[in-house]
């Protein structure tokens, strides 16, 4: 939750989470220097430092743009207190099989006198 304060009306209203990450990820985009909240007051814009949108915003929002079908799905989150880091399992890649190459002998083209020289 992010707190801000309208510099138009002076009245402090929150942000949540998900608005700070959507604003973060709008401003991103546009390349703006600070996210836009409308005031829920007076319905003015407000701007909104990134650095304060990146400390509420969830993790990795920035990466992602908000799509709605992503929230749609629930993201299995590990149970608290039980830390079991699983390593990626490096696999072990076959080496590749050297291709035998027929080494024939490319036929040297001959220099005839067909051809004319430069
Ligand atoms: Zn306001």
């Amino acid at each position: 939750m992010l707190r801000a304060r309208c510099p138009y009306c002076g009245r402090p209203f929150s942000v949540s989470r998900e608005e700070a990450a959507g604003i973060l990820a709008r401003a991103l985009t546009e390349s703006a220097r600070y996210g836009m909240r409308e005031c829920p007051f007076c319905r003015r814009r407000v701007k909104i430092g990134l650095a304060e949108l990146r400390r509420v915003a969830p993790a990795g929002a920035e990466l992602v743009s908000p799509v709605p079908e992503a929230a749609a799905s629930p993201s299995p989150e590990p149970p608290a207190g039980t830390e079991a880091p699983t390593p990626e399992p490096e696999e072990e890649v076959p080496p590749a099989p050297t291709p035998q190459v027929r080494r024939e002998r490319t036929e040297a083209a001959p220099s005839g006198p067909k051809r004319s020289r430069r």
